[in-house]
C-alpha cells in the first residue's frame, strides 16, 4: 500500500457515516443509533487497510478472524470474476457444479480421518445449525429421539442464529435475548488461568474433563447429542484448554456415544499452521467439523459443515436413513464462494502460509508475552497467529470494575488507531488474528504500537486516580 491517501475521495467520512445510520450492525445498541460515528474503511492491502481519511492501520484482527491470504489478492479478483463470467449461479438441489465438487473433494482430502462428507452453508452460524439438525436428524433415524441436548462451555461463541445463539456462553450476549429452551447445557470454560492456586493444570485439566462426564451422566447418555467445542475459544479471549483435554472430552463423548463437534471456524484455514487444527494441533479426530471464514479469507461468504463416514455409513444402513435430510440453502455451493475457496487455498499452498503461520506464530507469541511487564496487562493469551492480552483485573479501581473494563478497552482501541493499528476491544482484552502473510517486522511493528496505546491508556487512567497499580 503506498502511503498517500488512494480513492479516499471517493467517499466523505461524515456522509457515509450519516447514511450508516440506517445499518444495523452486529451487535447494535439501539439508543446510540443516529449518534454512531463508525471508522469507515475504505480499502485494503495486505495485512493494512485505509480508512476515508487516508489513515493506514495494520487490520490486526485480519477483518473478523477471516482475511488470512491478506486483503486485495489480485489473483482472487480473478478467480472471483472468471467464475462469475462462466457460471454465476446454479441450484444445488438436483444439480451441481464444478468449483463446488472439486472444493467438496478437496476439502475431503484436507479434513483429519474420514470426514469426507461436506454440506455447504453461508458461514459460520449456518454451519453450526446445520450440525445440530444433522445430530436431530440422525438420531431420529437411529430411533433415539430423545438423544438431543446438547452440551456446550461457557465464554463459548458458535454463531448469531436462534440455534447457535442458543449454545454461545459469553454471558455478555445473553442480555433481552431468547433461546431454545432446554436445548443446551453449558459446563464450564477450561481457561488454565482461572485454576485454584493450589491446583496443578493437570488437576484442573482431569476437573473439567470430569465436568463434562457428569453433566452426561446427570442428563443421562440417552439425552445427550452432541458436544460442541471451539478448539481455542475465538471470540470468547483467545483461550486454549489444558494440553490434552479436547482428547479427553473426545473419549468421554466416545464412551456414551455422544457426537463431538469441534467448531473451527475460526482455528480453520491456516490461523494455527494446519488446514484443521483438530487433528494436527490437539490430536483429536472430531464427528463433525464446522468451518466458515478462512474458508474463502473472507472474500465471499461461505460456510461448511464436515461430517464424518462413519455417521453416513450408520444412516445408510438404517431405514430411516430412507428420509431426506431436508436441509440446506439457496447458496449452498455457490460457485463463485466454492472457485473463491478453491483460490485461497491454492494460495496458501502455493506461498506456504502454513509453515509462515506456525514460524511467525511462536515469534508473535513471544513477542506478545513480553508486553506482561506492563503493570496493566493482566494476562496474556494465545497460541499460532491467534492472541489476546487482558488488560485490568487486578490493582484498584474506582467505580464499577466492569465500567472500567470496558472504558480501558475503549481508550486502548483508540490510541492503537491513532497510532495505526485495529485491534478487536472486547471489553479490556486486546484480540489479534493478523493475516497469516504477516512476516517478523510487521509483527514488531503491532507489537510495539500496542505496547505505545497500552501503556498511554495506563498513563491516562492513573493520572485520572481511575487505577492505581497495586
Ligand atoms: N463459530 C465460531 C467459533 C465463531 O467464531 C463464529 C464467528 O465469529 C461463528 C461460529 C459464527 O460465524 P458467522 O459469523 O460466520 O456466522
Amino acid at each position: 500500500m503506498t502511503d498517500t491517501p488512494l480513492r479516499n475521495t471517493l467517499y466523505d467520512t461524515e456522509e457515509i457515516q450519516q447514511k450508516d445510520n440506517h445499518f444495523i450492525h452486529p451487535w447494535e445498541i439501539p439508543s446510540t443509533i443516529g449518534n454512531n460515528k463508525r471508522t469507515v474503511i475504505t480499502e485494503g492491502d495486505g495485512i493494512y487497510v485505509r480508512d476515508s481519511d487516508g489513515n493506514k492501520l495494520i487490520d490486526a484482527p485480519a477483518g473478523m478472524w477471516c482475511v488470512n491470504i491478506g486483503h486485495n489478492r489480485q489473483e482472487m479478483a480473478n478467480a472471483i470474476s472468471e467464475q462469475v463470467m462462466r457460471l454465476s449461479y446454479a441450484t444445488p438441489w438436483a444439480m451441481t457444479n464444478a468449483p463446488a465438487s472439486i472444493l467438496a473433494d478437496e476439502l475431503a482430502k484436507k479434513s483429519p480421518g474420514d470426514l469426507n462428507n461436506v454440506a455447504f452453508v453461508t458461514c459460520g452460524s449456518t454451519a453450526v445449525d446445520t450440525a445440530v439438525r444433522f445430530m436431530h436428524y440422525y438420531n431420529n433415524a437411529l430411533g433415539r429421539p430423545t438423544k438431543k441436548r446438547i452440551i456446550s462451555r461457557a465464554m463459548a461463541y458458535h454463531g448469531s442464529t436462534y440455534v447457535g445463539g442458543t449454545l454461545c456462553g459469553k454471558p455478555l450476549d445473553r442480555h433481552n435475548m431468547d433461546f431454545a429452551e432446554g436445548m443446551c447445557h453449558q459446563i464450564s470454560c477450561p481457561n488454565p488461568h482461572d485454576r485454584k492456586e493450589e491446583q496443578t493444570v493437570e488437576e484442573f485439566c482431569a476437573e473439567k474433563v470430569m465436568e463434562l462426564e457428569d453433566a452426561i451422566l446427570e442428563l443421562s447418555p440417552e439425552n445427550v447429542g452432541m458436544f460442541i467445542a471451539e478448539p481455542v475459544l475465538a471470540s470468547g479471549g483467545v483461550i486454549v484448554p489444558p494440553d490434552g483435554y479436547l482428547k479427553k472430552c473426545k473419549d468421554v463423548c466416545d464412551k456414551y456415544d455422544v457426537l463431538f463437534v469441534a467448531d473451527e471456524v475460526v482455528t480453520a484455514f491456516g490461523r494455527l499452521g494446519h488446514w484443521f487444527a483438530s487433528e494436527d494441533v490437539f490430536g483429536v479426530i472430531p464427528d463433525m467439523i464446522t468451518t466458515a471464514k478462512g474458508l474463502t479469507s473472507g472474500y465471499i461468504p461461505m460456510g461448511a459443515l464436515l461430517i464424518s463416514d462413519r455417521l453416513i455409513n450408520q444412516l445408510k444402513e438404517t431405514e430411516g436413513g430412507d428420509n431426506c435430510f431436508s436441509n440446506g440453502y439457496t447458496y449452498s455451493g455457490h460457485p463463485v464462494a466454492a472457485a473463491a475457496a478453491l483460490k485461497s487455498m491454492e494460495i496458501i499452498e502455493r506461498e506456504g502460509l502454513l509453515d509462515n503461520a506456525r514460524i511467525v506464530g511462536e515469534y508473535f507469541q513471544k513477542r506478545l508475552r513480553e508486553l506482561l511487564d506492563i503493570p496493566m496487562v493482566t494476562e496474556v493469551r494465545g497460541t499460532g497467529l491467534m492472541g489476546a492480552v487482558e488488560c485490568l483485573n487486578s490493582g484498584t479501581t474506582t467505580g464499577d470494575m466492569r465500567d472500567v473494563a470496558y472504558d480501558i478497552g475503549a481508550r486502548i482501541d483508540k490510541h492503537c488507531q491513532q497510532l495505526g493499528l485495529i485491534v478487536r476491544p472486547l471489553v479490556s482484552m486486546c484480540i489479534m488474528s493478523p493475516p497469516l502473510t504477516i512476516t517478523k517486522d510487521q509483527i514488531d511493528e503491532m507489537i510495539s504500537i500496542l505496547r505505545e496505546g497500552i501503556e498511554r491508556t495506563q498513563a491516562e487512567i492513573i493520572a485520572e486516580g481511575i487505577w492505581t497499580p497495586k
